[in-house]
């Protein structure tokens, strides 16, 4: 249904090809994580995309924010090889190898 959380948290993106006509959509899921830098502590909250489709080989991941203190070492479109620079110099994943073996929620 329409309207539960769930459905809620997405948004939808319509493209329409005009040289066929036919009408594509994606569904990107949109979402905050906590990211806590291992070597000081330092923490907050990154607001983050992606093709909400596991079909795709490319989830096209994307970081449309970061907490303070934090910024893009190496982006990439999967969140295990997008990899982050703390300002105390440390580097780290957006999602470390461990939480992605946990499973996707
Ligand atoms: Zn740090």
């Amino acid at each position: 249904m329409l309207g539960s959380t769930f459905v809620a948290m997405r948004s939808y993106v319509r493209a329409k090809d005009s040289s066929t006509g036919k009408s594509t959509m994606a569904i990107r899921d949109r979402f905050s994580k906590k990211l806590t830098c291992p070597q000081c502590g330092n923490s907050g909250f990154a607001e983050a995309s992606e093709i909400d489709d596991a079909k795709r080989k490319n989830p096209d991941f994307k970081v449309d924010q970061l907490p303070r203190g934090f910024f893009v070492q190496r982006s990439s479109v999967h969140q295990e090889t997008f990899m982050l620079k703390c300002e105390c110099g440390r580097k780290f994943p957006f999602r470390s190898l461990a939480e992605a073996a946990a499973g996707r929620d």
